[in-house]
Formats: C-alpha cells, sequence, structure tokens
C-alpha cells in the first residue's frame, strides 16, 4: 500500500561490541561450551540484576526444566504456574512429568493473581503427612512458578510469604521482565532459582540462550552440573546422575556479554516506546494498557494495549487494519488451560485472562523503533475501525477526517 517500509513487531539490535567479541571467540578457537566469554557472561550477568551465581544454557525453557527440577519437582507433583503466559514454563514442568495447575491474571497488572493462588493453597489444598496435597487430584503441590509477563513483575512479597507458609520453593520465570524491579530488587532474584531467555526477540539476545540464577551456592553447583551431563569425571566418562547438554556456547555468550553492556540503553527505550503508547492511544475510548504497580519498575519488554470489544474495538480488526498499513502487531498467548496438552489439567477460577487475551494486542516496540515509525502505527490505530477520540483536546484525528 504504502512505500514506507515493513515495521516489525520486535526486532533485536545488534549495535554493540558483538562483532568484536565474536571474532575475538573464533580468534581464540574456544567456541563451544567452555571458554571465557562464558564465565563473563555469567559474572557480569549475575552482578547486573544482584544474584550470587549465573548459569548460562542453551535457552530459556532449559534453564526452567533444569530450575524446576533443582527445585525438587518430580513426576506426578503440581506446579501452580500463571495460565496467561507463553507456553514454555508448562512445557518445562511436563517434561519432568509433573502437572501444572493454572493461575488466573489480576486485571491491573496482568500478573499471575496472588490472592487466587492464596485461595487455591487455603481452600483447595490439605496438609497430609508432611506434604501439601491438592484435595481434587491427591497430587502433591511441589513449587510455584510466577511468570514476570511482559516486562513486569508478579506481586512478589505475597507470593513469598505464601511459599514460606506453605513450605514451597519458588523458582521465577523472569525470561521477559530483565531489568524490572520488586521493591527496587530484580525481577528473578526472589525465588530459589530464576530464569531468564536470550530468544532473538527478548531484551537482550543471543540468538538463543538462557541463564538461571540463585543465590544458593549448593543449587548453582548442582545446576552447573546437571546442564553439563553430570559429569562427575570428565576424564573417565563417569555420571552418577542424568544429566543434559544445556551449556551456552562460548561464541554465544560473547554475543550476550555485548548485549548486557546495552541493556540500560535497552531497557530505557522500551519504557519510553510504551509511555508514548500509553499517552498517545490511552484517550480513545476503549484502549488500555497495564498499570504498572506502585512497587514495581517494568521494563515493558513488550508494548501491549488492550482493546475493548464492548466499546466497538476488535483487535483482529486493528491488527488487519495495522497490516494494510505494513505494521506487524500480536495477539497474546492462547490461554494455556485451554491447549490440548493441557486440558486435563486443573485451571483455577480463570476468568480475567480469557478477557485480557482477547483484547490484547502487542505494538510494534523494538528498541531501534524510530519516532517516524511509532507515530505511524499510533496513526493507523487512530484511523482504525471502532477507534473514537474520548478528549476534545487532540483535534489531530478530526482535522484529518
Ligand atoms: C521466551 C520465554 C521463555 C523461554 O524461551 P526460550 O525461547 O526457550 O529462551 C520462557 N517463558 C516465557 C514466558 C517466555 O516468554
Amino acid at each position: 500500500m504504502s512505500s514506507e517500509s515493513f515495521i516489525p513487531l520486535a526486532v533485536p539490535q545488534i549495535a554493540g561490541r558483538e562483532w568484536e567479541y565474536v571474532k575475538e571467540c573464533l580468534d581464540s578457537g574456544w567456541v563451544s561450551s567452555v571458554g571465557a566469554f562464558v564465565e563473563r557472561f555469567e559474572r557480569e550477568f549475575a552482578a547486573t540484576v544482584g544474584a550470587r551465581h549465573a548459569i548460562a544454557t542453551v535457552n530459556g525453557t532449559a534453564a526452567l526444566h533444569v530450575a524446576l527440577r533443582l527445585a525438587g519437582v518430580a513426576a506426578e507433583d503440581e506446579v501452580l504456574v500463571s495460565g496467561l503466559t507463553f507456553v514454555a514454563p508448562a512445557n518445562a514442568v511436563r517434561y519432568l512429568g509433573a502437572w501444572p495447575v493454572f493461575m488466573d491474571a489480576e486485571p491491573a497488572h496482568w500478573q499471575m493473581d496472588v490472592a487466587k493462588v492464596r485461595d487455591f493453597l487455603r481452600t483447595e489444598c490439605a496438609a497430609r503427612s508432611g506434604r501439601l496435597v491438592n484435595r481434587t487430584t491427591g497430587r502433591r503441590i511441589a513449587a510455584l512458578l510466577p511468570v514476570h509477563i511482559l516486562g513486569h513483575p508478579v506481586d512478589l512479597e505475597p507470593l513469598l510469604e505464601l511459599a514460606h507458609h506453605y513450605s514451597l520453593p519458588v523458582v521465577e520465570d523472569a525470561t521477559e521482565s530483565l531489568a524490572a524491579t520488586y521493591d527496587g530488587r530484580a525481577a528473578g532474584t526472589f525465588g530459589l532459582l530464576g530464569c531468564f531467555s536470550f530468544n532473538g526477540n527478548k531484551l537482550i539476545t543471543t540468538g538463543g540462550g538462557g541463564m538461571i540464577v540463585t543465590n544458593d551456592s549448593d543449587v548453582a553447583a548442582r545446576a552447573r552440573y546437571l546442564t553439563t551431563q553430570a559429569k562427575d569425571d570428565p576424564i573417565e566418562f563417569v555420571h552418577n546422575d542424568i544429566g543434559y547438554n544445556y551449556r551456552m556456547p562460548n561464541i554465544l555468550a560473547a554475543v550476550g556479554v555485548a548485549q548486557l553492556e546495552q541493556l540500560d540503553a535497552f531497557a530505557g527505550r522500551k519504557r519510553t516506546i510504551f509511555q508514548r503508547y500509553r499517552d498517545e492511544l490511552s484517550g480513545i475510548d476503549g484502549i488500555s494498557f497495564p498499570h504498572e504497580s506502585r512497587r514495581a519498575h517494568s521494563c515493558w519488554w513488550l508494548s501491549t494495549a488492550r482493546f475493548d470489544p464492548a466499546k466497538g474495538l476488535d483487535r483482529r480488526a486493528i491488527a488487519a487494519a495495522l497490516r494494510a498499513a505494513d505494521i506487524d502487531s500480536r495477539p497474546l498467548w492462547h490461554p494455556l488451560h485451554a491447549l490440548r496438552p493441557f486440558r486435563e489439567c486443573q485451571a483455577y477460577r480463570i476468568d480475567v485472562t480469557p478477557a485480557i487475551h482477547r483484547g490484547a494486542l502487542s505494538l510494534p516496540c523494538s528498541t531501534g523503533l524510530t519516532d517516524d515509525e511509532q507515530d505511524r502505527v499510533i496513526d493507523a490505530i487512530r484511523r482504525a475501525p471502532g477507534a473514537r477520540r474520548t478528549s476534545s483536546a487532540d483535534r489531530v484525528l478530526l482535522e484529518d477526517a
């Protein structure tokens, strides 16, 4: 339709010393899962988030798999998981033969509803011979798996209180929330273990990659051991446990070190982009955005708006209008409890999640997005079917019409 170029949803920005470090890595010959960049990436990442230990992995899903195992999750256990999230954390629970129990989202920040987690633990579970058991399924509740979606943390203090009260380990899926904080502390560093991802669309990328963080030295050592094939004697090939080939190659860690140097700039840009969308679009009747909790600093990894069908705004029609203007957008993840592999799993009082999913659309928010490009997105939404301004302060639309 136009001669203007396509605006993607979120693409990585390779703007720092990536080439230099990768070259250094190639020149050294240390390209695989041993090498100076892996150690450096782990050290600098740990320092960045304020964790004692960091263990680099091949991706975020692998990090979750190992973290859940280290938290003691085993076959036929249950793990309480956010129901509004990318599928990876629920899959990781299943890799261990355990079962996710899906928790609803709250409407203000779209995160796991901790009040409902409390209700579930209180009313649906019982202590039986020293174990916390789900009365419906008879299975043991083994861990809590909050997912900090879209760059904003779950309400961690009440969640940690519950974890403490019921003696449940917490594994945080912070893959979407690097650079987000809660009470000034990095998301991902509150639980026994936290997991991060460096997939291509995450805040920083290594092409593919992940990280486990923990403050517990024994857990860190176990994480390192399990992700390196549980090697007890590398010379004699002695393995005393079932391990995984999950370590990050040095060549990717080289990219990670360079990306990490740009983290503050990327995170700042994400916030600016989100705030601009919110400022420019909130005046349209039926468009809203997740709120930032007063205890949180969100990195707004994705700029996601909610379009209210009751106000005549259909996210599919908005997406089509954007597509016609050569602009990418994406719905949120299909609610997990409704996906085929999880239909047998318990879903506890899930009613907010489907409503958010029905109206949500993520808008272009690459860190390299220009103001002109963002103007194009905003403009296209203002002209989309059903969009009506409620604020008389902005006359742009009327003049254009
Ligand atoms: C990206 C992501 C992951 C992990 O993704 P990988 O592609 O395996 O690195 C896990 N959980 C959530 C919520 C994610 O968005």
